[in-house]
């Protein structure tokens, strides 16, 4: 019986259905007050099954309707409202409907009604009304509401229908638990079958290889905040203190308690300024004038803003709709005293230090930086600042690597540039294997390339040679030296950092101790053609941009010859162009890997 239900938005939806005559109407009206006290903000979706009007004849709103306006809006400084004559013969799509929530402005959307949709609800359920029940014919039924004595399959979770308090329990553990079903990916997909995979690879599967190498560090040290930048928390930080650490006003305007009805007038019984607090209790009829941030008096839970009121020296009157405990926020509501703050494994940046100064950590304890060791192979590679030799070229991949490197928080050991030649090359990996956790070069694993490089690495550890699916950064050579891992990147700079982005990025953040850390793909409309071959991954440099419609586009640099570095200065992404996709025409979705995390 139930149609498919695809939720367009970012945050969770969560029906509530029932015969006409459960009280849905009347429990939603509990409900929402009490989600709101314990600080969930909610949009409320009810099916009417009639031709219902919310404007009144006479208002301009509705005469202009009625004068032929498919679409109006009517806003004032408290509130608008959209109208849309949009008849359909059935009932409404919900999904659309849905689309015009604002998701930013809520936490959570309540759906009355839609009982046929495959969309996660609560039944509710009173058995004196004699109605059957709906779960057995509803496998989206996430729990049942109902009396004490009614009788259920026990593994149906329950609620009480007359506990309003323990249904919304449930709704927050809804939300908690909550997550979005994430698209799938273009990396995602094994692809491997038509492959000789001893060698040959996709993306993902090196990727997959590589990380089952990578043993995080354990080792840690206390660093003070200022030096905790791109560090990786070893502990959770747990918040000695409730932010805010006192119910406070989210508004400059009025503090009193609240009634139901309000009162005329409220008696002017003092000022609260930020940093001070209202000494005494208020009584019912009395009021503050309060600023923003500056704590509740006792006896008060509700805030009304000033721009609303009229304040006539010794009273104030109060205009519009005022909610219980409105404008107001919680003590602890931000983060509660106990709770963990910022669990370990997370990168440390700006946002993540604010808020640790916030709660009063001075110092943090971070894990130990990796040591990275980069090298540099070619009898034609020359450094940077000294006069070029006949037919040689500058290194630049020694400085791609190790800019990356530091961005993610490693200490790196530059090794230079090493000769073409054998035992000093073996003297120089095992002198570097020693130091440092990764030991990254570039250039010489290509096929044909002089062998004395593979040799030289066969001599000091295991390193596996792979072809890997993708352009550019085909060749790739990875094992061990030791306890290092090694990673040999390809020669050309654009390739070098493409598998710097796609193979030692993860390795690098792994090893550092970041947990649950994934690219940045966001999908984004091609502005022009893209090609690719099916069975490759290709990752074309791109510039994205926010167009005139409000969605993302993308379009390739240019020339995309895999030693133009000018194509990553230009570009801020990568455009992955999937295995199984040949070709991408104009206004086609591609999937983006914007540099930002790196660059
Ligand atoms: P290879 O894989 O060693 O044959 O190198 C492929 C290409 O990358 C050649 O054109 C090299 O000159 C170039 N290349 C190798 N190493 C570097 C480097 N460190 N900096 C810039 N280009 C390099
Ligand atoms: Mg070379």
């Amino acid at each position: 019986m139930s149609v498919p239900f695809n939720n367009p938005l970012p945050i969770p939806v969560l029906g509530f259905c029932a015969y006409s005559g459960t009280g849905k109407t009347t429990l939603l009206k509990k409900l929402i007050p009490e989600l709101n006290r314990r600080g969930l903000r909610l949009a409320v979706v009810k099916h009417a099954h009639h031709n219902f009007d919310v404007d009144i004849p006479g208002k301009d709103s509705y005469e202009m309707r009625k004068a032929g306006a498919r679409q109006m809006l009517v806003a004032s400084h408290v509130r608008w409202a959209l109208m849309t004559e949009d008849p359909v013969e059935d009932a409404p799509e919900l999904p659309h409907l849905l689309a015009q929530i604002e998701a930013d402005k809520v936490d959570i959307v309540l759906v009355e009604g839609f009982k046929k949709l495959a969309l996660p609800k609560v039944e509710l359920h009173r058995a004196a009304h004699g109605k059957p029940f709906i779960h057995p014919h509803d496998e989206h039924i996430q729990a049942i509401a109902c009396c004490d004595d009614t009788e259920l399959p026990s593994d149906l979770r329950r609620l009480d229908i007359n506990d309003v308090g323990q249904i919304a329990d449930f709704v927050i553990e809804y939300a908690n638990n909550w997550r979005p079903s994430t698209p799938s990916l273009p990396l995602a997909p094994e692809c491997g079958c038509e492959l000789d995979t001893s060698k040959t690879l996709s993306v993902r599967q090196g990727i997959d290889k590589i990380l089952s190498y990578v043993t995080p560090v354990s080792a840690t040290e206390e660093v003070a905040i200022d030096d905790s930048t791109d560090r990786v928390l070893a502990q959770d930080a747990i918040s000695p203190v409730d932010v805010p650490q006192h119910t406070n006003s989210a508004m400059d305007g009025f503090a009193f308690a609240y009634s139901d009805p309000m009162l005329d007038s409220y008696t002017l019984v003092g000022d609260v300024m930020a940093g001070h607090s209202y000494q005494g209790t208020l009584n019912l009829g009395e009021a503050v004038r309060i600023m923003t941030g500056a704590p509740m008096p006792d006896g008060a839970d509700t805030v009304q803003m000033k721009e609303m009121a009229e304040d006539s020296g010794d009273s104030v009157r109060f205009q519009g709709n005022i909610r219980l405990g409105q404008h107001v926020r919680q003590a602890g509501e931000d983060i509660a005293k106990e709770q963990t703050a910022l669990s370990a494994g997370h990168r440390l940046k700006a946002a993540h230090q604010g808020m640790l100064a916030s709660l009063g950590f001075g110092k943090l304890p971070v894990y130990r930086r990796p040591k990275v060791a980069v090298f540099s192979t070619g009898d034609e590679v020359c450094q940077p600042g000294e006069p070029l030799k006949p037919n040689c070229i500058y290194d630049s991949n020694r400085f791609t690597i190790k800019s990356m490197v530091k961005q993610l928080g490693c200490e790196v050991i530059d090794l230079g540039i090493l000769e073409d030649n054998e035992s000093a090359l073996v003297d120089a990996l095992q002198g570097a294997a020693q130091q440092a956790d990764v030991v990254i070069s570039s250039g010489g694993v290509s096929v044909g390339d002089a062998d004395f490089i593979k040799l030289a690495l066969a001599k000091v550890g295991q390193i596996n040679f792979w072809r890997i699916n993708m352009r550019p950064g085909r060749p790739l050579a990875f094992g061990q030296i030791g306890d290092s891992l090694f990673f040999g990147l390809p020669g050309n700079p654009v390739a070098v950092m493409v598998s710097f982005m796609q193979f030692v990025q993860p390795a690098l953040r792994k090893l550092a101790g970041e947990l649950e850390w994934a690219p940045t793909l966001v999908p984004a409309i091609a502005d022009c053609t893209l090609r690719s071959r099916t069975g490759r991954t290709e990752f074309t440099r791109g510039v994205y941009h926010l167009g005139a419609d409000g969605r993302l586009h993308v379009t390739s640099t240019g020339a995309q010859g895999s030693g133009m570095l000018s194509s990553m200065v230009k570009g801020n992404c990568l455009i992955v162009i999937a295995e199984k996709d040949e070709q991408l025409n104009v206004g086609d979705t591609v999937y983006i890997q914007p540099f930002a995390d790196l660059l």
